[in-house]
């Protein structure tokens, strides 16, 4: 007799061995293959055996897929106290509504909008939840397997010079945030403005709209308010509303009455 064989659909002639399943009791077959003008005689794999390797295939592909996504994660840069923040531990308040329905539908709709490269403006008052809405957008991204970076502007550009003298890449550093799935820049305008910090900026910018990659950015400022503080082309790019849709949080400081 041959080796066990699984396949149900190469034997033929299947006939009861008399023997019983050590594990479920069910009867053990055996078939008869023939190939290459030769027949071999097989013992057919008891179904609870198949169940088992299933099962243990399904539970080997969700590992991998968690070790995959806590990688994703970690490599994205989200700090860890937005770590659990999600649409449905969001509490939508006057003035905040608009803006959480927006980026529900933006974390809803990202195949399509990243396919179009379609980022977001979205401002508001410091403390109104802006942050927060970015963060549930990065999670519910990262748990499909999206890669995200997230980067505080400020520190974004603190991380790059710190590599100035010798420690690190800047290069990598600027790859991360022009390759990344999706590119979420926080509280821009925040940072005190140079010329560097400005055309670095305008360097990642352009290359994302150029490459049709969307970035979210946040800010506490309108627009003509962030002027005084960005390139003149960065924020020509940002005026873009079909690759920026600007999206206005208006609610009161979200962290005073946070529970
Ligand atoms: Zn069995």
């Amino acid at each position: 007799m041959g080796e066990e064989i699984e396949k149900t659909n190469v034997w033929s002639e299947k006939r009861d061995t008399g023997e019983k399943c050590s594990n479920c009791d069910r009867p053990i077959f055996e078939g008869k293959v023939h190939f290459w003008g030769t027949t071999q005689v097989y013992k057919i794999t008891c179904q609870c055996e198949i169940d088992k390797r299933n099962e243990q295939r399904k539970a080997d592909e969700e590992a991998q897929r968690r070790r995959y996504i806590a990688d994703l994660r970690h490599r994205s840069g989200l700090p860890r106290k937005w770590e659990n923040v999600t649409f449905e531990n969001f509490e939508p308040r006057k003035g905040t509504e608009r803006a959480c329905k927006a980026c529900i539908n933006y974390a809803e709709q990202f195949p399509s909008v990243q396919s179009r490269g379609i980022g977001m403006y979205l401002f508001g008052t410091s403390g109104s939840g802006k942050t927060r809405l970015a963060a549930s957008i990065a999670n519910k991204l990262l748990d499909k397997g999206i890669s995200v970076k997230w980067w505080n502007v400020t520190s974004l550009y603190l991380e790059i010079q710190g590599t100035f003298n010798g420690n690190g890449s800047s290069q990598e550093i600027l790859d991360d945030c022009t390759n990344a799935g999706l590119l979420i820049l926080d509280d821009m305008g925040a940072e005190k403005p140079s010329e560097w910090t400005m055309a670095t900026m305008y360097d990642i910018l352009n290359t994302r709209i150029d490459d049709v990659l969307p970035t979210i950015i946040t800010s506490n400022l309108k627009l003509e308010e962030l002027a005084n503080k960005a390139d003149p082309r960065v924020i020509s790019r940002i005026r873009d509303k079909d690759i920026f849709p600007h999206i206005a949080d208006d609610a009161t400081d979200y962290r005073r009455v946070e529970k």
